[in-house]
């Protein structure tokens, strides 16, 4: 028969396990750290196929494992906002007109127009926006409102204006070196306890009753649970000062899961680029042949969209907004890499016999097609 302290341990070993599942938020662009320190981008998958989505973290201790960075905002005109409805597969894109739209509301993670129905028949409210965190639809809710009050003139300015703070680097990059800087005084804790969860296992592992052994070890570990939740605490208090709901219940958990305590610095670095877009994000903790890379990509996306639809289709309204977000990732990219056209040349022929290449997602193609087989509307060129 096993003991106490043996099932203590298992069910300790099966919290800290569990932490390291995480379920993003679906539009979330996501860095994330490999055990070889490297970060890298995931982009959200496509919304016709993936109603959640799930990262498995590395069990060991390191500094902050997923970062999340907002999505692209929607398309925004002076006259009013673009949102997109209908079954994932076929989603068709709708105008809220500024001056028939109800009040904007952030609810988590997402911007909607409009207060819940009470009534069956009474309207549910439309979902214009969805972010990555809490905190940036809370800021694009308030930006909405501001645009639906100021007169149509100043409409523009307040929309270029939240393009470039979106795709600003200054305020990421001063708060990842805070970040790093602060997760100093972590990361020494979480390898203790990560060490003492792990030495606590293989001997009860190999001896079963090392009561002599298990206890002076348990003690150390659970006496750097309060140090950690209050290096917690200031921390959380200097990026997050407004959270004090949020913070207060995630120092309960330290407490009462404490292998929490082990994945501490991740907690803390989840919302760390609320408020930043993706490209920004990359810019500041990608290196550079990885940033430029996840900008080119993001540029053809921008450049080549998926079922673009007949021109004379779209009204003038919708190309300006389109074009309004698609000349902020321009003029970034030309701030931050030079001349924007060298990130979307073609690629270099992988055989002498490809003849065309899709300008999006750089497939190349040795029969004379005239659309991507993967992206769906969008022409081949020649090489
Ligand atoms: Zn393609």
């Amino acid at each position: 028969m096993m003991n106490d302290e043996y099932w203590v341990i298992l069910v300790l070993l099966a919290i800290y396990l569990s932490e390291c599942i995480y379920f993003p938020p679906v539009q979330a662009s996501l860095f994330q750290i490999s055990t070889w320190r490297n970060w890298s981008v995931l982009v959200p998958p496509s919304p016709a196929t993936a109603w959640y989505r799930l990262v498995v973290e590395s069990p060991f201790p390191q500094l902050g494992v997923a970062l999340l960075a907002e999505p692209a905002p929607p398309l925004l005109s002076p006259s009013g906002v673009y949102y997109s409805a209908g079954p994932p597969a076929a989603q068709v894109l709708h105008h809220l007109n500024f001056a028939d739209a109800e009040p904007f509301r952030a609810i988590e993670a997402s911007i909607v127009s409009g207060a819940i129905a009470t009534s069956a028949n009474a309207s549910s409210p439309i979902s214009v926006y969805r972010t990555a965190t809490a905190q940036h639809a809370e800021d694009f809710s308030s930006l909405f409102a501001r645009i639906q009050a100021s007169d149509v003139s100043k409409r523009e300015a307040l929309i270029t204006n939240a393009f470039r703070k979106l795709l600003s680097t200054r305020r990421p990059t001063s708060r990842w070196k805070a970040y790093r800087k602060a997760c100093a005084f972590l990361f020494p804790v979480s390898w203790a306890l990560f060490g003492s969860l792990v030495a606590l296992l293989a001997m009860l592992w190999t001896f079963r009753f090392p009561f002599l052994i298990v206890w002076p070890l348990s003690i150390f570990a659970v006496s750097l649970i309060p140090h950690t939740a209050y290096v917690f605490y200031r921390i959380h208090r200097m990026f997050y000062k407004q959270n004090a709901t949020e913070r207060r219940k995630q120092m309960i958990l330290l407490f009462l899961t404490p292998p929490a305590c082990i994945r501490v610095s991740y907690l803390l670095a989840r919302e760390l680029f609320a408020g930043s877009h993706s490209l920004a994000v990359a810019r500041v903790v990608l290196d550079e042949a990885a940033s430029r890379d996840f900008t080119a990509r993001t540029l053809r996306e921008l450049t080549y969209p998926l079922n673009p639809g007949p021109a004379n289709s779209q009204s003038e309204d919708l190309a300006w907004a389109t074009n309004k977000w698609k000349s902020a990732v321009w003029e970034w990219t030309e701030q931050e890499f030079g001349n924007p056209r060298r990130l979307l040349k073609p690629p270099k022929r992988t055989t002498p016999d490809c003849i065309r290449y899709c300008p999006r997602c750089l497939a190349q193609y040795v029969l004379a097609k005239e659309a991507c087989s993967d992206c769906s509307g969008v022409a081949l060129q020649r090489f």
